[in-house]
């Protein structure tokens, strides 16, 4: 479509959101050069490291990612982590746009004293484990500390935990699941787990995909939930609500062989751990306060706690209470804000960076600083599904074409002019360069290595009966990586 000049483009972050944006810009603006950061020698972002291993359909957006990957004007820079071993301003004056597509990599804390003794573990901490993301590989957590385990929050990871504790091991088996994590399961004496909310069923963030599948597992009995707590007239809600709420009413048939149960507690907050008296590391509950709905009957209703408290007895605790971004060193001197309080880069709305005040660029001998964008988690908070990703993935594509189209594709402007407008951006090449230039020692991974990786992980999985089984070492990663 375009006969002017195209943009060199980093993206930093090779998940959906980085992938998605990718797409929609070099479809759109042809010639469009993407380099793609990424801080793990493999790419997929959640996708590879969050999605759970029991729902491989959701993985087929790697196929289109793989088509993005193939053109001749991508490049993936794997095993490269920005603003850490590579400085952020270094990138500013090889490129014309900037990309901010780094998901968020800490999770949400409930603020209890001891919340970092044993036997508490993070979603993201036991999603990561069980996935093989390098960071959380030596985790493991203790599965036969006691039968039971409270897993706080109630949106779709909480139930992806619930359902991976569950699940038998059988199913998992023939799953990308981790090995380590097919041994602990398979020693695991967890037998019911607890999965609890501060808000009632009418506020509910998980979905019915995930509560179904939970329903459904083999010999695993749900505990009812009291009539009290649903809305008189379900019919009145909007359909999908309605149905949700219709088939946690319903629950699943109580089945005398079953050996292990699942309930939702609702109207819960954490307040306090309770520990042994004889060894005060050895987790023994989890105290609540009793809450009350404002409305009830409104799915946006405000939560109070009362004087009520609730203990659930338990031996370990999962809190998945959110995944939370943080600011990437470097980010200011670029020209971008980091808004600790939302944990999302500062945008206009549809992924514009809005520009600060800045200190001039160390080093990047250049007037013309990039055009800063973000795009994913990291833009509209850590929240929605790899449909919603793509959606704001685009939206952010498009806010960069417009506004490459309008610097350059005006017709007022002469080609003599667009060529000096657009001085030519040396991309990872310029990077490269200016790295040696500064000693800085990087053992980038590219797309062919990545498919090296892949190709041993499909066979080593293959011959286990698993679609892959995944290297959850950087070392094991790049030993296979053919560099
Ligand atoms: P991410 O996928 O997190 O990608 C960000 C990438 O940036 C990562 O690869 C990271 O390593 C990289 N990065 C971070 N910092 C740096 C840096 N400084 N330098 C270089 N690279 C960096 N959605 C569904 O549709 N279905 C599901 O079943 C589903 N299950 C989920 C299960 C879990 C446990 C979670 C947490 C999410 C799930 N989602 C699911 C949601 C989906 O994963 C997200 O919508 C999507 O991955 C967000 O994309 P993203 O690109 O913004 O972030």
């Amino acid at each position: 479509q375009s006969s002017g000049p195209s943009p060199t483009v980093a993206i930093i972050g090779s998940g959906p959101a980085g992938f998605y944006t990718a797409q929609k810009l070099m479809r759109t603006l042809h010639g469009t050069k993407v380099d793609m950061y990424e801080q793990l020698p493999v790419p997929f972002g959640l996708v590879r490291f969050g999605v759970a291993p029991d729902h491989p359909e959701v993985k087929n957006c790697q196929d289109t990612f793989q088509d993005v990957a193939a053109s001749p004007n991508y490049t993936f820079i794997g095993n490269v982590h920005l603003g850490h071993q590579l400085p952020l301003p270094l990138l500013a004056k090889h490129y014309d746009t900037i990309v901010f597509a780094y998901g968020a990599s800490k999770d949400r804390r409930l603020g209890l004293e001891g919340e970092d003794k044993p036997h508490i573990y993070s979603a993201r901490a036991f999603v990561g484990w069980y996935n093989g993301l390098p960071e959380y590989r030596d985790l493991s957590p203790d599965l036969q500390a006691g039968e039971t385990a409270v897993v706080v929050g109630q949106g779709n990871v909480a139930l992806d935990v619930a359902r991976t504790l569950l699940s038998k091991v059988e199913d998992l088996k023939k799953t990308d699941i981790t090995e380590y994590a097919l041994e602990a399961l398979s020693q695991s004496n967890i037998k019911h787990v607890h999965v609890v909310g501060r808000r009632g069923p009418m506020q509910a963030a998980f979905t019915i995909k995930e509560v179904r599948e939970l329903l459904h597992l083999d010999d695993v009995n749900f505990t009812p939930i009291p009539d009290e707590l649903f809305p008189l007239d379900l019919k009145a809600l909007p359909r999908p609500r309605r149905r949700l709420l219709e088939l946690l009413k319903k629950g699943s048939p109580p089945n005398e062989k079953a050996t292990k149960s699942w309930s939702l507690d609702f109207l819960l907050a954490p307040k306090s751990l309770k520990w042994g008296a004889e060894n005060s590391r050895k987790l023994e509950g989890v105290v609540f306060s009793r809450t009350k709905l404002e409305d009830p009957n409104s799915s946006e209703s405000k939560v109070s706690s009362t004087d009520e408290t609730v203990t659930l007895p338990t031996s370990t605790l999962f809190r998945s209470i959110g995944y939370k971004a943080e600011a990437i060193p470097g980010m200011e001197e670029l020209g971008a804000n980091f808004d600790e309080r939302k944990g999302t880069v500062e945008h206009d709305g549809t992924g514009r960076v809005i520009p600060i005040e800045t200190v001039p660029l160390s080093g990047s001998g250049t007037s013309k600083r990039p055009s800063l964008y973000c795009s994913g988690w990291v833009k509209r908070g850590p929240t929605g599904v790899i449909a919603s990703t793509m959606t704001d993935a685009f939206q952010t594509a498009e806010a960069i074409i417009a506004d490459w189209k309008k610097a350059f594709h005006n017709d007022d402007i002469s080609s003599v002019a667009q060529q000096n407008l657009a001085p030519e951006r040396l991309g990872w090449q310029g990077v490269l360069r200016d790295a040696k230039t500064m000693q800085i020692d990087l053992e980038p991974v590219h797309w062919d290595n990545w498919q090296s990786i892949d190709k041993e992980e499909r066979r080593i999985g293959e011959s286990r009966g698993k679609p892959r089984e995944k290297f959850s070492s950087v070392d094991e990663m790049l030993q296979v990586s053919g560099k």
